[in-house]
């Protein structure tokens, strides 16, 4: 499951049990996203938080991972390295890549789609307020919804810095992450970040 998880949510491990559920998928490996050209215009915090994150609420389900093979490999990350990447680690492997049904669309309207194809099956997953897209693509990709869960990193990141609580929207693990490091406490309109 690709995601910039910054920070990784309830939506995220709801999406993804969801998800491992409906295909029988014997693990979810959660990878954190390097620098995301589809936030380029955005600041994100640093890859190591995110990472550090995704670990601590993932650290209890004996069948979720997190990889580092698109925080460790330089350069924006393109969904095809991701998957080499993580086929290389598990050749016997059978890869469904996972995301939100609105990264899904940009990753599917990348001009290179047809590198992807054989690489995985493709699961995106929809939230309120996002409408399930038909890419025409119908047997690479699967479009799947889950229960409303009206929760996003971006909310997530607003709440801290006006003082408000993430608890329960967050596992309780990452809300005493981002308290320890002070992460988004100093965002403000522009999204300055001060890491
Ligand atoms: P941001 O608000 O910073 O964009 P996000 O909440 O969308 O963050 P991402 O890290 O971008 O989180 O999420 C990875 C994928 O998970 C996205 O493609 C997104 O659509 C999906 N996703 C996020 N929140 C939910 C949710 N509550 N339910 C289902 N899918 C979700
Ligand atoms: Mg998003």
């Amino acid at each position: 499951m690709g995601g910039t998880f910054d920070p990784i949510h309830h939506g995220h491990l709801v999406a993804a049990s969801e998800v491992a559920a409906e295909f029988d998928l014997d693990e979810v490996v959660f990878v954190p996203t390097g620098q995301p050209w589809q936030k380029s215009d955005k600041d994100v915090s640093p890859a190591e938080h995110r990472y550090l994150m995704t670990v601590v609420a993932t650290a209890s389900n004996p069948r979720f991972s997190v990889s580092r093979v698109d925080i460790d490999r330089p350069g924006p990350t393109y969904t095809a390295d991701t998957l080499d990447d993580i086929q290389k680690l598990r050749p016997d492997a059978d890869l469904f890549f996972i995301t939100g049904a609105d990264a899904m669309e940009q990753i599917m309207t990348w001009k290179n789609v047809e590198q992807l194809w054989g690489k995985a099956h493709f699961v995106g997953v929809s939230r309120p307020g996002h409408e399930l897209t038909d890419f025409g693509l119908a047997d690479e990709v699967s479009l799947m919804q889950i229960p409303a869960m009206a929760i996003s990193s971006t909310d997530c990141r607003d709440r801290v810095a006006a003082g408000k609580p993430v608890w329960y929207l967050v596992p309780d693990g990452v809300v005493q992450y981002i308290g320890k490091y002070g992460l988004y406490v100093d965002d403000n309109g522009d999204k300055t970040r001060h890491n």
